[in-house]
């Protein structure tokens, strides 16, 4: 069967990982840049954890997508959200993964998938997705909008 003819919400339910990015480290981590760290505050903000919201300041980028995408896999120093909450704000009941999915745009691309992965209580992945190898300009980002968390 192609994946062309799974009803969407087949498709929607497929494991996280398709198309997962390539990560490209970075020869050292480097801080966000201010649009970066902004995204990262209005969709950690939806979540509403202090936990999580503390781990934005000590947020640095670690590797970059190898597939020109602006993707970019993010650490922090944490503490980590604990398993019980993760599970809280899980839609399928995973204490290891919660992710905050939201849509936005650029003068360029106007549909623009955002999702931030957290991954065992900390910041994980910052995925800017505009097509396969399609590199969006951050710091034109309009505000996100339909945050999920899930
Ligand atoms: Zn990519």
């Amino acid at each position: 069967m192609r994946s062309g003819d799974w009803p969407a919400s087949t498709r929607d339910a497929l494991p996280v990982d398709v198309g997962e990015p390539v990560w490209e480290d970075l020869p050292s981590p480097r801080d966000p840049s201010a649009a970066e760290r902004r995204l990262l505050e209005t969709l950690v903000g939806a979540v509403g954890d202090p936990v999580l919201q503390r781990q934005v300041d000590t947020a640095a980028v670690t590797a970059s997508c190898r597939c020109g995408c602006s993707s970019v896999r993010m650490t922090s120093e944490g503490p980590p959200v604990a398993e019980a909450r993760m599970l809280q704000l899980s839609e399928v009941d995973r204490s290891d993964h919660v992710h905050v999915d939201a849509w936005t745009r650029t003068p360029a691309h106007p549909d623009v998938h955002v999702v931030l992965h957290v991954v065992a209580g900390l910041i994980a992945e910052l995925e800017l997705f505009a097509g396969e190898g399609v590199a969006v300009s951050v710091a034109e980002l309009a505000d996100p909008t339909g945050i999920t968390v899930a």
